[in-house]
């Protein structure tokens, strides 16, 4: 991976609703060390920095996952309270915030549409085409398996599906499209997006009417794809990497790199700055783990509980 890109802590406050198109300039980290200073309702992790891919130590994938209450296994039990303290105290609006993943899945009643946000001009076939649908379906279900059945979490699959693809030009799309809504928007940066009208970033009150493809059609999740992108990015918007990264490991089990930027969509958090008591590897953790462990597991039932909770669901 590049690692060229550095990070800064400038905060652009402009467009207030855009998806930030360059994190570099736009950490809206909801957390309190840079405070965000934009009002707008994003929620953005950079890890532009963050993995040296010589570096990974597989994590011990045990994953003692039966038990559908809140009962973690006592060795998790103190990092488990810590990282919560940690999110409630460092995150703006915490509980109040509510586009994070479980709040999309339950307002979608189990069905997530995805925009394929294609940078550059490198042309994409249907083939690839399914595949990208089929590898995102796969890890989003990743962390949906670790919360099936989970104090009522009650989906066992969630049936994720690409509706759109933003490009710089349609004739990047070869074969047909006729599955698919074809964009050519840009954002305020002039990369390519599906239309905002129909995005759930932009509509978080759920309402598409403006969206020509129809309420149907609307996108939850972007899946934002940069040539030569350093690391990643993820939030409620979606999840951002490098493009070559995603097609190379297209069909691997675990895209180590999306999985850890799906764990942000679901609320959860970084550990640059520190690691909870007796655990190291865990997917969170960048850079330290190919999969989601038990820890990540837990730290993710933890949100569902507590928001399960504050929404009466
Ligand atoms: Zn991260």
């Amino acid at each position: 991976m590049k690692h060229s890109l550095a990070l800064s802590t400038i905060v652009a406050s402009a467009f207030a609703s855009a998806i930030p198109a360059n994190v570099q300039q736009h950490i809206q980290r909801r957390a309190a060390n840079p405070q965000p200073v934009c009002s707008f309702e994003d929620h953005t992790f950079d890890d532009s920095n963050a993995w040296d891919r010589d570096n990974i130590t597989p994590a011990i994938p045990k994953r003692d996952l039966g038990e559908t209450t809140w009962n973690p296994p006592t060795n998790l039990i103190t990092p488990l309270k810590e990282v919560w303290d940690h999110e409630i105290s460092t995150y703006s609006n915490a509980l109040g915030f509510k586009n994070y993943g479980y709040d999309q899945v339950m307002a979608a009643e189990g069905k997530i549409n995805y925009c394929v946000r294609w940078e550059g001009s490198t042309k994409v076939t249907a083939e690839q085409r399914t595949e990208v649908k089929t590898a995102i379906r796969k890890q989003f279900n990743k962390w949906i398996a670790v919360l099936a059945g989970f104090e009522g979490f009650p989906y066992e699959t969630v049936d994720v599906n690409v509706v759109g693809w933003a490009v710089n030009d349609a004739s990047i799309l070869e074969g047909d499209v006729s599955t698919i809504e074809v964009y050519t928007d840009k954002d305020a940066d002039g990369i390519p997006q599906c239309a905002e009208s129909c995005g759930r970033f932009f509509h978080q009150d759920g309402d598409y009417s403006g969206c020509k493809a129809g309420a149907a059609r609307h996108y939850d999740q972007s899946l934002w794809l940069t040539p030569g992108f350093g690391g990643g990015a993820g939030g409620d918007w979606g999840q951002r990497v490098a493009q070559e990264y995603f097609m190379e490991n297209i069909n691997a089990e675990n895209i180590h790199i999306v999985l850890h930027e799906l764990g942000h969509t679901f609320a959860l958090d970084d550990f640059y700055d520190w690691t909870p008591t007796g655990v190291t590897n865990f997917i969170m953790n960048a850079g330290s783990a190919m999969e989601i462990t038990e820890f990540d597991a837990w730290m993710a039932r933890d949100w569902w509980r507590n928001l399960k909770a504050n929404r009466g669901w």
